[in-house]
């Protein structure tokens, strides 16, 4: 790989100190901490955590703010949602390049999460002005009206890869649904997270107290959020081990707890496909954000007779894919998010070579500018033992596992052979056998000749270990409410 002009897309950044004086809406008063560039390791943000009390603060502020009219007017929450989502739109280049600088993803990956996410809000501002409820009339002059009334205080917690999308898709139907939100981003991306909540806070119709953020680890800060008394419901994206301790600790106070968590999504390849698109399908499945997306495709699946041939263009196409700067137009694969994760995925990769055949591997790109940043050329990995940790566990970096298949039976077992049940993928001409194997396999979603594509008005969650509850959708507005019934009798009688 020739060395590209790396500082022609760069132009120097002054490092952000968060919170800004005008950023009251956040809760921060501990030690500073930063968060860096995965390209360069240049400071993105001099950032100030919270601590304990701050927790406290942003909490105790939620709970004054929760009833009252945000609860009652469903139209000023539409008209502020829908205003965030202009001011989103509005400042999409600056929070893109932030993004990019923050996180690492590629520029035009991270203008469609910023536009992706301005959707989400748009769809439940208006959904903010149809939370009704039911009403029955169950006697003779007896009434049952069924109320949806928010839950109180909810606590969004939400991890790296995808800081702005996993925000506002629990923030969006939180608020539309008339809760108080305190979130607590990740902190490898805590700039950019304070940056796009600070377009919300600015509205001058948004009662105090309805939108606070706390910043820092999640051991801690995490911890003190999801202990806090006062938080009645959890909306929690991150890894399974610590969507299951966010869980235990909720259930110590009996709190509604949403869980969004990790995947090792299978991907099928039937030799009735198109097996062009079916190429570029899962290339994108797998590589797509750096492989740093729990969606991803990261386990290949192709049937027998087309097996060697499909592998071997797949490879020819992977070996070519350009890993650079976020910020180069022509990058294929960005940086992973920081070295401790460039340093576990490549101990992967390593493992790839000694249990399996490495198909095809990308190459790093060379020169002194891309020495400090953190990254991983994509890796096509194939003929691993079945209980191999490359095909068991989520590596959440660009390395893709391939494994063959004779019929459409050993495709449902092996793509099921998986503690996870986020997403699937599948690729044939038959419809019949689209629905057949649809229909067997465990999966929150699962794409059809497509993958990765998402959209407000469908829910998407996980089976097995990936997740308790779903977002998105209808669905994703209701869970953040609670029913209540007011029975009216006009003549009661004692039984
Ligand atoms: P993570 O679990 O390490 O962290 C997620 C968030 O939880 C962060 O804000 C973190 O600070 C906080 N946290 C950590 N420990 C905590 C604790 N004990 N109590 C409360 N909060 C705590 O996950 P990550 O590394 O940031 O993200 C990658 C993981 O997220 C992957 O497993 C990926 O599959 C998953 N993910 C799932 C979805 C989905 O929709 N299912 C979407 C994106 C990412």
């Amino acid at each position: 790989m020739s060395t590209r002009a790396y500082s022609a897309h760069r132009t120097a950044w002054s490092p952000l100190t968060l919170p800004a004086p005008d950023h009251a809406f956040v809760h921060a008063r501990g030690e500073a901490f930063e968060s860096s560039d995965p390209a360069t390791g240049e400071v993105v943000a001099v950032v100030t955590a919270s601590r304990t009390a701050d927790v406290d603060a942003a909490v105790t502020a939620a709970r004054a703010a929760r009833g009252g009219i945000w609860r009652d007017d469903g139209a000023l929450r539409g008209k502020v949602l829908w205003r965030y989502a202009e001011a989103l739109r509005e400042n999409s280049d600056r929070l893109a390049e932030l993004l990019t600088r923050e996180q690492g993803k590629r520029l035009f990956e991270a203008r469609g999460e910023i536009a992706g996410a301005a959707e989400m809000v748009e769809f439940y501002a208006g959904q903010a002005r149809a939370l009704y409820g039911r009403s029955i009339a169950l006697k003779p002059g007896v009434h049952g009206v069924v109320l949806r009334e928010p839950v109180g205080v909810v606590a969004v917690i939400t991890p790296w890869n995808w800081p702005i999308t996993l925000l506002v898709r629990a923030l969006a139907p939180a608020l539309a649904a008339g809760n108080a939100v305190v979130a607590k981003p990740a902190s490898l991306t805590p700039a950019i997270t304070v940056e796009a909540l600070a377009l919300l806070a600015a509205d001058p119709d948004l009662p105090e107290g309805v939108l606070g953020c706390v910043l820092g680890s999640g051991a801690e800060v995490g911890h003190a959020l999801v202990s806090h008394p006062g938080v009645e419901m959890i909306a929690f994206t991150g890894e399974s081990e610590t969507g299951i301790d966010v869980m235990k600790h909720g259930a110590e106070r009996l709190k509604k707890v949403s869980l969004e968590l990790g995947g090792k999504s299978p991907n099928i390849v039937f030799a009735d496909a198109d097996l062009d698109k079916a190429l570029a399908g899962a290339e994108n499945a797998a590589f797509f954000s750096g492989g740093q997306i729990c969606t991803a495709g990261s386990r290949l699946l192709v049937e027998s007779p087309v097996a060697e041939d499909f592998v071997e263009r797949l490879g020819e196409r992977v070996a070519a894919m350009r890993v650079g700067d976020g910020l180069d137009p022509e990058t294929d694969v960005a940086p992973v998010v920081s070295s401790s994760q460039r340093h576990r995925i490549l101990e992967y990769v390593e493992l790839s070579s000694r249990e399996g055949r490495i198909v095809a591997r990308g190459e790093p790109p060379a020169g002194e500018p891309y020495e400090l940043g953190c990254y991983v050329p994509p890796t096509v990995v194939a003929d691993l033992p079945s209980d191999s940790r490359l095909i068991r566990e989520e590596i959440f970096g660009p390395l893709l596992t391939v494994q063959e298949f004779a019929d459409e039976e050993e495709a449902v077992a092996l793509a099921n052979a998986t503690e996870y049940g986020l997403a699937a993928g599948l690729w044939t001409s038959d419809l019949n056998r689209a629905w057949r194997v649809g229909r067997g396999l465990e999966a929150g979603t699962v794409w059809i000749n497509t993958y990765h594509h998402f959209y407000p008005e469908t829910e998407v969650g996980g089976f097995k270990r990936s997740g308790v509850g779903r977002q998105q959708g209808l669905v994703g507005l209701e869970e953040f409410s609670e029913t209540k019934h007011l029975n009216f009798d006009s003549n009661p009688t004692l039984w």
